[in-house]
């Protein structure tokens, strides 16, 4: 049996890939310790994890304060964060010994405690992968695009937060790579590969295992029954940027009147009373059950979130994905060009556009095949099972 520190700092979206993987690392033996937020201890302790938090707010500010308008001052974001995550992490874990640490890619300093700790460290990536080159290509784009005076002021502000973190707490940052993607000895990606932009610039410490889907056994209010054997289609723009009143009002006159019954999750700071009158095959509501929704659902329409795209695949359901931002179009166009669903673009998107594509999607054979064929390759790839035996491959090196 070995100790695991586990550290994630991100959204729903970081965190659910990894319920499978640290409920499999119980299962062989293993004793985790997570560090995440409140709001994710229900689902976490019952994986059979210790969870230990720190602060969301004081993490989001920091991680807002470097600013959200490139590449760079999310970089120094991050960078900021280092002082809300290393105190609190070194205090709660003072005097225990821990075998190796697993982080998420990008939040939670995963890279900066793995240094710190002097721990054999793997890096939990939910999103697409990055190398340092393709990283430091996005940092040319950055520098091309901004006035010289602009990238030298944000790269000077780096500078000086690397100096702080080094004089802080020990540790030599040498790019915002290390920063921003969070390099290990190990990284899980929870996409197949041929998904993956430039995959053939992967090596061998990159593993490539497919989507990471277990049950959440979270508390949701959700009546299943009522969508069984139903015509369903699936509506969620996610758990971030989901505060989309005109889009959802979009929905109901698309769907209104049809023999679809339409299942709408419009997130947490949605208010649905500012929905105005719910047609009646319409189930609105903040959050659901979004795994098991899917069993049912015969379209999904997404905004392409990863983890929401390949739960869809994954339950062999073809998409309409309508992406908001991040990685979000990289993916539309993925499953786009894998036969798997339609991509549309939101803005000027009309109700009767989306009623049209979601019938082509629903209608047309072709997008069932393709899903069909991707479904059986994902289930292959072993999703969080791949996961901890390349964990337990990994950790191997270490035993003495
Ligand atoms: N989710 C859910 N119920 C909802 C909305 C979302 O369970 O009503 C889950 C969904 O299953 C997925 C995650 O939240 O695992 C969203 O992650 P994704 O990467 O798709 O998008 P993000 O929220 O990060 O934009």
């Amino acid at each position: 049996m070995a100790r695991v520190l586990f550290i994630n700092g991100g959204s729903e979206g970081h965190i659910n890939p990894t319920i499978g993987v640290v409920q499999e690392l119980i299962l062989r033996g293993e004793e985790v310790v997570y560090f995440t937020y409140e709001d994710f201890r229900e689902r976490i302790e019952k994986t059979g994890a210790t969870v230990r938090t720190f602060d969301v707010q004081k993490f989001i500010k920091a991680f807002i304060s470097g600013g959200r308008n490139s590449i760079l001052e999310r970089v120094n974001g991050l960078l900021l964060t280092a002082d809300i995550m290393i105190p609190s992490v070194l205090e709660q874990i003072e005097g225990e010994h821990f075998d190796y640490i697993i982080h998420d890619s990008m939040f939670g300093c995963g890279y900066l405690l793995a240094q710190k700790l002097k721990l054999p460290a793997i890096s939990s990536c939910t999103t697409f992968a990055q190398t340092k080159a393709s990283f430091d290509k996005l940092l040319e784009q950055f520098s091309k695009q901004n006035p010289a005076e602009v990238v030298q002021a944000k790269y000077g502000e780096f500078q000086k937060l690397t100096e702080r973190v080094k004089e802080k707490y020990g540790v030599e940052i040498h790019s915002p790579y290390e920063v921003f993607c969070n390099p290990a000895s190990l990284t899980i990606v929870y996409i197949p590969k041929m998904f993956q932009p430039f995959s053939e610039e992967f090596d061998q410490t990159y593993k490539f295992v497919g989507p990471s889907i277990s049950s959440r056994a979270t508390q949701e209010n959700f009546d299943l029954s009522a969508i069984k054997g139903k015509s369903l289609i699936y509506i969620s723009l996610g758990t971030v940027r989901n505060q989309a009143i005109d889009f959802y009002k979009l929905c109901f006159k698309a769907f209104e009147d049809t023999k679809h019954t339409v299942v709408l999750s419009v997130g947490a700071q949605t208010k649905i009373a500012d929905l105005g009158e719910i047609p009646k095959n319409f189930v609105v509501q903040n959050y659901v059950p979004q795994t098991e929704v899917l069993k049912y659902t015969k379209l999904f329409i997404t905004h392409g979130g990863m983890n929401s795209t390949f739960e869809g695949l994954y339950n062999g359901v073809p998409l309409v994905v309508i992406p908001q931002s991040a990685d979000q179009p990289v993916i539309a166009e993925q499953v786009a060009k894998n036969g798997a669903g339609i991509q549309l673009q939101m803005q000027g998107l009309t109700a009767d556009q989306l009623r049209e594509v979601a019938d082509q999607v629903l209608n047309n054979p072709s997008f069932h095949k393709a899903v069909a064929t991707i479904r059986e390759s994902l289930k292959e790839l072993g999703g969080y099972r791949q996961a901890v035996d390349e964990i337990f491959k990994f950790k191997s090196q270490y035993d003495s």
